[in-house]
């Protein structure tokens, strides 16, 4: 039978669940576009979002997903016939590279698999090799939504400093800005990449780069810059809507203003230990119902574990079913498989607008799940959750 009535919940990996005060924020009529507040509010954003990336540099806003953001960073900084180094972990920064080589920049991997961060030391070698700095670039993310493996941007870095290579570090931060630490300039991050539909709580269609004093400088050179994506017509702009290159997205702008309210009424770094108790609330069902030839995290390297996303390997259970039986009797999407495990993983989202009775919601309807289809389980993932959350409350 359905018992599904209330509420539906998305448990993916985004876009994630916007938050009543958000959608509330959205319902209005068309403003003026010229004057007024909706330019005092746009101007706002701009000086905000560089707090969530932690960076004094500026930030350009694209009215596209995270792939005009992508596309963006890419056409900004580089020219055809560049070479950039793909630093594999999972799907994105992979499909990230395949965009930028239909531009016409070569494409070189540094090889990875689904399971693991990317290593350092491999990258740090590589980079050693190419004397002639032929590498103009570095793409990464910092989660791989298909993996759920978070990178150590850190260590990266330093392995690019340790090589000395001045290659531009661009970071893909589109599944965890506002879910996980980050510090784009502490860190020595060139360029960031993000998007409003996954920790910043607001529809898909906004997507962001943080540009670096270094990257501004590659801007100068860059033979792949296109008139809409063009960073010199929406920097400092006469008219405000140049920096949207038309007309403003209104409501994302309102959207996104109440959103960057909730992150800073909570305070960022809140947001961020918030996120890791959930996650690893997920991580600890998980491992509770976890049996062998059963369910398993795929990340095993705990501290590479992300706090925005978890890929669950389902062993003998079968994914789609689980999915089924969660959306249509019990109102909780969960993510499907990406990658090399797709046909065998579902993924839990918990970004962004998420509480314990949200997250111990999802977890105790795949319990549920889990039972009704008769899969082995070891332990109750609910009580491991809830024992963690109680003791951090
Ligand atoms: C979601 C996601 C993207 C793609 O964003 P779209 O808005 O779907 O274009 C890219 N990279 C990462 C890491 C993501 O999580």
């Amino acid at each position: 039978m359905s018992l599904n009535h209330g509420r539906p919940m998305v448990s993916i990996p985004g876009p994630s669940v916007i938050p009543d005060r958000v959608l509330a924020a959205m319902h209005q009529p068309m403003p003026n576009i010229y004057e007024g507040p909706l330019i005092d509010i746009s101007n706002s954003l701009l000086e905000d979002l560089p707090k969530i990336a932690r960076t004094s540099h500026p930030v350009f806003i694209s009215v596209s997903n995270g792939h005009g953001a992508w596309e963006m960073a890419i056409s900004n900084t580089l020219s055809r016939g560049d070479r950039v180094l793909i630093l594999e972990s999972g799907r994105f920064a992979i499909n990230w590279g395949a965009m930028a080589s239909v531009s016409g920049v070569i494409c070189e991997h540094l090889p990875g698999n689904d399971l693991d961060p990317v290593d350092p030391a491999a990258l740090e070698e590589r980079l050693k090799e190419d004397k002639k700095h032929e590498i103009a670039a570095i793409l990464v993310v910092q989660v791989d939504t298909a993996s759920s493996v978070r990178n150590d941007i850190p260590a990266l870095r330093k392995a690019i400093d340790s090589a000395g290579h001045p290659a531009l570090l661009m970071v893909d931060c589109i599944a965890s800005l506002a879910c996980e630490k980050f510090e784009m300039d502490e860190w020595g991050v060139d360029i960031t990449v993000a998007a409003t539909q996954k920790g910043l709580m607001v529809p898909p269609g906004l997507g962001f780069v943080f540009a670096s004093a270094k990257a501004l400088t590659a801007h100068a050179n860059a033979n792949l810059r296109t008139g809409y994506f063009d960073w010199t017509s929406r920097i400092n702009p006469v008219e405000h809507y140049k920096i949207y290159c038309g007309t403003p997205p209104i409501q994302h702008i309102w959207a996104l203003r109440e959103a960057l309210d909730m992150i800073f009424e909570e305070g960022l770094n809140n947001a961020w230990v918030r996120h890791e108790v959930l996650a690893e609330s997920v991580r600890l069902a998980v491992n509770a119902w976890a049996v062998p030839e059963g369910m398993e995290l795929n990340i095993k390297q705990q501290s590479a574990r992300s706090n925005a996303v978890t890929t669950v390997l389902t062993g003998t259970v079968n994914p789609k079913e689980l999915r089924r039986l969660s959306e249509e009797k019990a109102g909780v999407t969960l993510g499907l498989g990406l990658g090399e495990f797709a046909d065998r993983s579902i993924r839990i989202g918990h970004m962004g607008h998420l509480n314990p009775h949200m997250v111990l919601g999802t977890i105790g309807t795949i319990e549920a799940c889990l039972e009704s289809m008769g899969a082995p389980i070891g332990s109750s993932g609910v009580a491991a959750a809830a024992q963690l959350i109680g003791s951090r409350l």
